[in-house]
């Protein structure tokens, strides 16, 4: 078993969308994320009402790996529906892409999986390059 599969069945046992009351949706995309030390994290999306309140699955994994270690940096990152990404389907947003780059500018070579079944991965650097950051951290 390679470290993506372990990621992917670290998170598949939290796809379960669910409305969890009136007001939040919740467990329709997963993720989980290997840390700079290896250890492995998993979130899920939360979306509420009101929409700008909303967290991606992979914030949710970053913020689980903040509050539990105080680590910032990521290895690499895996997020799905109930199917592994096959595509472009599994890339971060843009508010995630910015929230790795702001944990850590060595986030850039966070390596994000694109088609599993294929093992083809990106980094975060090739979907983000020049960003405004960079101008703080030379
Ligand atoms: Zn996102």
């Amino acid at each position: 078993m390679d470290i993506w599969e372990k990621l992917y069945l670290a998170a598949k046992p939290l796809y379960k969308p669910a409305e969890l009351n009136d007001f939040v949706y919740a467990n329709n995309v997963v993720c989980a994320l290997e840390s700079k030390s290896g250890k492995i994290y998993t979130g899920y999306c939360i979306e509420m009402a009101c929409g700008t309140i909303n967290l991606c699955a992979e914030r949710v994994a970053l913020l689980n790996m903040l509050q539990d270690s105080g680590e910032m940096e990521v290895k690499r990152i895996i997020a799905f529906r109930d199917t592994p990404p096959s595509g472009l389907d599994g890339l971060p947003c843009g508010t995630c892409r910015e929230t790795l780059m702001e944990f850590s500018s060595n986030n850039k070579d966070t390596e994000i999986m694109v088609n599993y079944d294929k093992r083809e991965t990106t980094t975060l650097g090739e979907l983000f390059p020049n960003w405004w950051g960079s101008i703080k951290t030379k």
